[in-house]
């Protein structure tokens, strides 16, 4: 007779929120099994964060090498051999991944390769290539991720077209392309298409790209976008789309009611993302909206059930995935935790890059909060022009009284390296006035962020010398 395995924690999903919170449920002496029906680290690993950012190191190093014709800097003419930047993004998943499994086994931490399905009563029931298997589970954690949502467009059953999960693995570099969406997946495609030398078209239903971003970073990638030849198409919404002898022609009506015929070899639909909840069919869990409904314990309508990353909606990023599994850990394991979003930074991965955290000055005027806003602009930081990248700007949102610091936007070269300062001085409740005499070396990037606190220090004190004057 086989014996049924029991857990203290059984995680389902083996991404960013699976593996991260298995780690932790070990490193809290539980007893934890991770099953996973694909490759450990998920989409974030083997079909998101990793592949695209490995392309787009392809992408600076053409802008590169581009921009340094410029500056008496001559190489021979530029040869490009996908096949190569699909074997190195290869590389670097494997090497990722294989490390994901050397620190589950330094756990020891059982891991299943099969499709795991949440039955009532603390069963799992595991799917694997040999047959099925049933371990016990004294408590769940349901981080089973998402998939690319599809809308129904019409035609598009009878199209051949590429969703982030396909389009990674297509085998060479396309002529054009017409991306459907154009957020912050959309966006990050758009440029590493367009540094291939693909014709690259961008059709966004909101009226401007990234819409969940602040406007003038979205103005700003607009503008930078365009710069290398992406056609953008705001507030256009899609009627049908068709394929003829390999072209994909997408139909679509634009903002003024005007009817535009897009053609490309490659289509590519990247419009959002729809929650994984098959595992947890049969627990008939509280829903909200699509996804798996959760408190700030990360604790679902069911007891000794937890959920967290994509699945729970939300932020939908591979950080909030983590942090959401180490709280559904915790509790999980017995200890009292909740998820704080307070921080919560926000990267766009183009070139230049849009990195934020914290409210924007609407958001920020919409809770009742009297703010004020003070931008630097790229062009005076030194570094920033010996480096050739003077496009972008740091803009600092901070409350009006004791300026402390409630939102950062910024758009440029590095600044999703970058944003990881602002986020700092936001976790410990930072004042413009801490961050203007905090010493930056120069020159950096970086200076931008010191010099609009600077800025934003010296208007306060004009402001409360005249205030003091009308008193
Ligand atoms: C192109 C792209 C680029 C991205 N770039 C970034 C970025 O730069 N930064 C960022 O923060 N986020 C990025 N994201 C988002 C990020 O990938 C996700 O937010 C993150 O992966 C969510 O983690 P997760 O653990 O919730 O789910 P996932 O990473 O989706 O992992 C879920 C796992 O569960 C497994 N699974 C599902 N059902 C079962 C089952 N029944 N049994 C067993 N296993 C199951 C799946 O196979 C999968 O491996 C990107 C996404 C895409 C698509």
């Amino acid at each position: 007779m086989i014996m049924t395995k029991s857990y203290d924690i059984v995680v389902v999903g083996g991404g960013p929120g699976g593996y991260v919170a298995a780690l932790h449920a070990a490193e809290l002496g539980k007893k934890t099994a991770l099953i996973e029906a694909d490759f450990l680290g998920g989409t974030c690993l083997n079909r998101g964060c990793i592949p695209s950012k490995t392309y787009l190191k392809h992408s600076e190093i053409i802008e590169q090498i581009e921009k340094a014709k410029d500056w008496g800097i001559e190489t021979g003419s530029l040869t490009l051999s996908f096949s190569k930047m699909k074997k190195r993004k290869d590389d670097v998943i494997q090497r990722l991944r294989g490390g994901i499994g050397f620190l589950l086994k330094q756990g020891k931490i059982d891991v299943y390769n099969g499709y795991g399905s949440v039955l009532p009563g603390g069963v799992v029931k595991v799917k694997t290539a040999d047959g099925d298997e049933t371990v016990k589970a004294a408590k769940v954690i349901v981080a089973t991720g998402s998939t690319p949502a599809v809308p129904p467009i019409a035609g598009l059953d009878s199209v051949q077209f590429d969703t982030s999960d396909t389009i990674f693995d297509i085998p060479d570099i396309p002529k054009s392309v017409v991306i459907i969406g154009g957020g912050v997946i959309g966006v990050e495609f758009a440029t590493i298409f367009a540094s291939l030398k693909a014709q690259v078209t961008v059709v966004e239903a909101a009226d401007r790209i990234i819409p969940t971003e602040d406007a003038e970073a979205s103005k700003f990638l607009t503008k930078m976008l365009k710069k290398k030849g992406i056609k953008i198409h705001t507030g256009a919404k899609v009627q049908k789309v068709q394929e003829t002898d390999g072209v994909k022609t997408v139909v679509c009506v634009d903002a003024k009611g005007k009817e535009l015929s897009l053609e490309a070899d490659t289509l590519l639909v990247s419009t959002g993302r729809r929650p994984n909840l098959s595992a947890v069919a049969e627990l008939n869990l509280e829903q909200n909206g699509p996804f798996i409904k959760v408190n700030e314990k990360m604790e679902t309508s069911l007891p000794n059930v937890y959920a967290v990353g994509d699945v729970i909606g939300g932020w939908q990023l591979a950080h909030a995935a983590s942090a959401e599994g180490v709280v559904a850990a915790n509790n999980a394991a017995g200890e009292t935790d909740q998820i704080d979003y307070k921080v919560m930074p926000r990267c766009i991965y183009t070139l230049p890059e849009i990195a934020s955290v914290g409210l924007s000055e609407d958001e920020a005027k919409k809770q009742g909060i009297e703010v004020r806003v003070e931008k630097f602009d790229f062009a005076g930081s030194g570094k920033a022009l010996s480096a050739g990248e003077p496009e972008g700007f740091t803009k600092i949102i901070y409350e009006a009284k004791y300026g402390e610091i409630i939102g950062v936007v910024m758009a440029g070269s590095h600044v999703t390296e970058m944003i990881s300062e602002a986020s700092a001085f936001m976790y410990l409740e930072g004042t413009v006035e801490e961050a203007a005499k905090m010493i930056h070396p120069h020159p950096t990037i970086s200076e931008t962020f010191f010099e609009a606190a600077v800025n934003a220090v010296n208007k306060m004190r004009e402001g409360s010398k005249k205030n003091s004057l009308v008193g």
